[in-house]
């Protein structure tokens, strides 16, 4: 057996063996993890942000790509809503990768429902009318 086949059949056996350890290690180590986050993400930002801007724009065009208020089409001022939940409480719920979880729904179709596209302007004037926005008095 080829050394790569050998260790993915490994990895595929032993894929819950694998998690447990490394929740175990990563439970024992939060502060040595945290600065080999820090690290990676020093090292790697412009990738990682590129992957994300990537995801945003593809869930944005698979949302159908305009506010679905106004039908603005400039990617730079589109957001995705989140219809029942607000964004912050949602991404709690989710814990870290919320982003990335939010965008990989959305493209594998499990979120049907949950988001929609609005511009800036309207995303604003949806969350005042929903009363989660008070305005400046
Ligand atoms: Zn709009």
């Amino acid at each position: 057996m080829k050394r790569t086949a050998y260790w993915n059949t490994y990895n595929k056996r032993n894929r819950n063996k694998k998690r447990v350890n490394s929740r175990t290690w990563y439970k024992n180590h939060k502060e040595h993890a945290s600065i080999l986050h820090r690290e990676y993400y020093g090292k790697h930002k412009e990738r990682i942000m590129n992957k994300l801007r990537r995801l945003r724009i593809a869930a944005v065009m698979a949302l159908g790509g305009s506010c679905v208020r106004c039908g603005e089409t400039d990617l730079r001022v589109l957001q995705i809503n989140h219809i029942l939940e607000s964004g912050v409480i949602g991404r709690r719920r989710v814990g870290q990768n919320a982003k990335t979880k939010m965008y990989t729904d959305i493209l594998s179709g499990n979120a049907e429902g949950r988001f929609d596209v609005r511009c800036a302007n309207c995303n604003i004037i949806y969350e005042y009318e929903r009363g989660r926005i008070r305005p400046h008095e």
